[in-house]
């Protein structure tokens, strides 16, 4: 068998008849109700980038489209699960080598007819073995370029919309071998996904940040707050 039977194979599957123990969206709560449990513990909020104009209109709605997770973002079940990748898109460390190694080879074999990517860019495959039902690959930059980020967040969104992907995770791209300051990084991701859910709210149930170090989740706690205010 080739990946593209392989692919449909899987693609025909449900998260759970793949991976029985994965984390399914009803069980991801959404940050309105994190916040409501946890709100003794969150750490004090933390002011959005001064470029960034919320339309407070939409508080409320979108407080119910994303969340946080803390964990491997392998166990997925979502439509797309996002990989922090390398140009040559054929595997690395990190993320990406958690995601090569959960999906099987068939993922590399699909890789390999890609061609690479560039910074910034966004490509697509199939999961696999892994209970999500797609993987967009996006490249992130190495050390603090703020252009090029903000392209991973845009370019996956936007291939999401394409494939009318409705649930979707990100990992924290950049931070880790990269090296991105990760506050720095977290503004970005937490500002590109306000403003495209404000655009497109009706074409997304949820958009998951996979958090996989405290420092991360203390930094998202804080600015999501003002980011995707609560009453
Ligand atoms: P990059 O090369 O873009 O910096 P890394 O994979 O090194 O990518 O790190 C990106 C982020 O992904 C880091 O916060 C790292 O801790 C996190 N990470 C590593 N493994 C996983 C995983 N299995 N699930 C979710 N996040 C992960």
């Amino acid at each position: 068998m080739g990946w593209q039977d392989v692919k449909e194979k899987f693609l025909s599957l449900s998260g759970e008849q793949k991976s029985p123990n994965c984390e399914t969206l009803e069980n991801i709560p959404t940050w309105k109700t994190y916040a409501s449990i946890k709100k003794a513990t969150l750490p004090a909020k933390k002011q959005t980038l001064s470029d960034i104009v919320i339309d407070n209109s939409k508080n409320e709605i979108l407080a119910e489209k994303i969340s946080i997770y803390i964990g491997d973002i392998t166990h997925l079940e979502v439509d797309a699960i996002v990989n922090a990748a390398n140009k040559s898109l054929l595997g690395g460390g990190g993320v990406d080598g958690a995601i090569h190694r959960g999906a099987g080879k068939y993922l590399l074999a699909e890789c390999k007819t890609l061609g690479g990517c560039e910074t910034g860019e966004a490509k697509i495959t199939g999961s696999y073995q892994l209970p999500s039902k797609y993987i967009i690959h996006t490249v992130g930059p190495v050390g603090e370029k703020p252009g090029y980020l903000r392209n991973c967040y845009e370019n996956s969104l936007k291939l999401a919309l394409e494939n009318n992907l409705r649930s979707i995770a990100f990992p924290c791209i950049s931070t880790g071998i990269y090296h991105y300051p990760n506050e720095a990084a977290a503004h970005i991701a937490a500002g590109v996904v306000r403003k495209k859910l404000e655009e497109h709210a009706d074409k997304f149930d949820r958009v998951i940040f996979c958090l996989f170090l405290d420092i991360d989740t203390n930094i998202y706690e804080s600015i999501l707050q003002s980011y995707f205010p609560l009453k």
